[in-house]
């Protein structure tokens, strides 16, 4: 069940300004059982389980801590406070991460999903690995939904917004495709900014879950703003030992405090999220299969439509307790999967500010723009995902810089469109007036005729307003190291002592919201790295 992370636990937690004047000077000195690096959905739930089975577990994070008491309401000032963006390469598509103790949970939409079984299936038969059944990874989402209040949401808290994602559903004659959402809360107070950090704290994260029972245990310390820039070992005999993580510790909020600094352990887990972790592992020199780390990452990209009504449909915030709360139109209480099988695409309501209203109105003459903006409660969005295979996508390093090669298939673009077209159509059919693309140049739609007109226009990743917070690949597991490049525990082949948690491990796009898989997977790695360091 979710709880607050004390005051007295948070005395464990250290920052870059202890390291500067030795307060934090054993975690410098100690050697620990294990160090985890990244402290987001994979890394909070490999720490916490590695010291509840008795390990002793240093976990550096780049960002700072950042206590919920200390979130505004201010979308966008707690964007940049709580969350890290990084582009593509060619600047195409955003990738979202959270940047502070707690990772993308403190930024997340809290929708707990599991991949359909038939993705489950794929991977089994791509690996060769067994124990990646739905069944065989059953004790750990159980763990995990305990630990995180994993609830269904019910349809007594459906609001507008959700009404007409279930109306879409209806008209777009697939009313079996929509499922009541189960989330990461057992009372959700319904303020709808989850993506800028909940202010009121009913949301599940690291910070409220894993971090405590970690802490509680006395064998976990936490090192914030350490930035790991790569591990230092050694090969004997072909195989990979890692001795030290490579730290730079600088404070978030002044710049100052820089030190350089490393951090021994007898096992490494890297758990910084797609991209980086493979970014780090790429530096790392001497660590084997080097031409392999960072090749196929997939995006599993988000993109919103949003439609005007002529009837509002978010209501404005209200005072209470001397707080303004902004009711924006969450949360999602249904997930529309009903083209997921065959269409490979889902959404459901978004998380509503008027940035995103703003942007998907910038091609507008200004007066037209300021007119949309002015009806803002009028407006609605649903956020489609799409499962991707991309035609190539690979992290290189550049001049020290870590940066995402990315180029979509052509199935790829298809499966945009075709979500794009669908849900146009759908809100059409439910009365819109009027529907905003998210590409650079949209024409006016306001009938099925228009929608008709823009499934004909060339379609490319370079001209929509995409952005993924799904991230997954770049360390695949596998049966041998010519398949993948992590093992079915998560061990990089040929090392003896690096794994990875995050979802650097996916071999594919999961076809869900990634979460609760990644940390069901790390729960698993945790209890069997538990058991089996030397
Ligand atoms: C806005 C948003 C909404 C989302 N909504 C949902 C949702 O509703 N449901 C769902 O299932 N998923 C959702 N996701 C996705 C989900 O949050 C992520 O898939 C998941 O948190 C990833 O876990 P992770 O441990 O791999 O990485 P993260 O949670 O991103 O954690 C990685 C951590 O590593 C740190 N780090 C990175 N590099 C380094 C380094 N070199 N040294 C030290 N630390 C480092 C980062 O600062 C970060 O804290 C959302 C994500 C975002 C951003």
């Amino acid at each position: 069940m979710i709880r607050p992370l004390t005051q007295d636990l948070a005395r464990r937690i250290y920052g870059a300004h202890d390291v500067a004047v030795g307060s934090a000077r054993h975690v410098l000195s100690h050697t620990f059982d294990v160090c985890v690096i990244g402290s987001g959905c994979g890394g909070a739930v490999a720490a916490s389980t590695l010291a509840a089975g008795g390990r002793d577990v240093v976990l550096l994070e780049r960002g700072p801590f950042r206590p919920p008491k200390d979130y505004t309401f201010q979308a966008l000032g707690m964007a940049t406070r709580l969350g890290h963006l990084e582009l593509t390469r060619g600047h195409r598509t955003a990738l979202l991460q959270g940047n502070v103790l707690g990772g993308s949970s403190i930024i997340y939409g809290a929708v707990a999903m599991r991949p359909p079984a038939y993705v489950l299936d794929e991977w089994q038969r791509t690996t060769g690995l067994e124990d990646l059944s739905a069944a065989a990874l059953e004790p750990h989402y159980d763990e995990v939904g305990t630990a995180l209040s994993v609830t269904r949401q019910s349809t007594a808290l459906e609001n507008r917004p959700n009404a007409i994602v279930r109306q879409m559903a209806h008209a777009l004659g697939r009313p079996e495709g929509l499922h009541v959402v189960q989330r990461y809360t057992a009372g959700c107070a319904g303020v709808g900014l989850c993506n800028f950090g909940c202010a009121v704290d009913r949301k599940g994260t690291m910070l409220n879950s894993f971090l405590p029972l970690g802490l509680e245990t006395g064998r976990l310390t936490v090192l914030t703003e350490a930035n790991v820039h790569g591990l230092e070992g050694e090969r004997r005999s072909g195989v990979y030992r890692a001795s030290a993580a490579r730290v730079t510790c600088r404070s978030a909020d002044t710049g100052a405090d820089v030190t350089r600094c490393t951090v021994k352990a007898r096992a490494f887990v890297s758990a910084a999220g797609a991209f980086f972790t493979s970014a780090l592992l790429l530096k790392s020199d001497e660590l084997p299969h080097r031409d392999r780390i960072g090749a196929k990452i997939y995006l599993q990209p988000h993109a919103q439509v949003l439609a005007l009504f002529d009837q509002p449909v978010t209501a404005r915030g209200e005072i209470v307790e001397g707080r303004y709360l902004p009711f924006n139109g969450v949360p999602a209480i249904y997930n529309f999967l009903g083209f997921l099988p065959d269409r490979q695409f889902w959404w459901l309501a978004s998380i509503l500010f008027p940035a995103n209203l703003a942007a998907s109105v910038s091609h507008l003459p200004v007066e037209e723009h300021a007119a949309i903006m002015r009806r803002y409660h009028y407006t609605s969005s649903v956020t489609i995902t799409t499962r991707d295979n991309p035609r190539r996508s690979r992290v290189i390093i550049d001049r020290g810089h870590a940066r995402l090669d990315f180029h979509e298939s052509r199935r790829d673009t298809e499966i945009l469109r075709d979500s794009l077209v669908h849900a146009a159509k759908g809100f059409l059919s439910v009365g819109a007036q009027r529907v905003f693309m998210p590409s650079l140049a949209p024409p006016q739609i306001t009938t099925v005729q228009d929608v008709d007109a823009f499934a004909r226009r060339p379609l490319a990743y370079d001209g929509v307003l995409l952005y993924s917070d799904h991230t997954s690949g770049g360390t695949q597991m596998g049966k041998d190291s010519r398949e993948g490049v992590t093992d079915g525990s998560g061990r990089l082949f040929d090392t003896s002592n690096v794994y990875v948690a995050d979802s650097s491990l996916f071999p594919s796009s999961c076809g869900a919201n990634p979460s609760w898989t990644i940390m069901a997977l790390s729960h698993r790695l945790a209890c069997r790295l538990a058991s089996s360091i030397v």
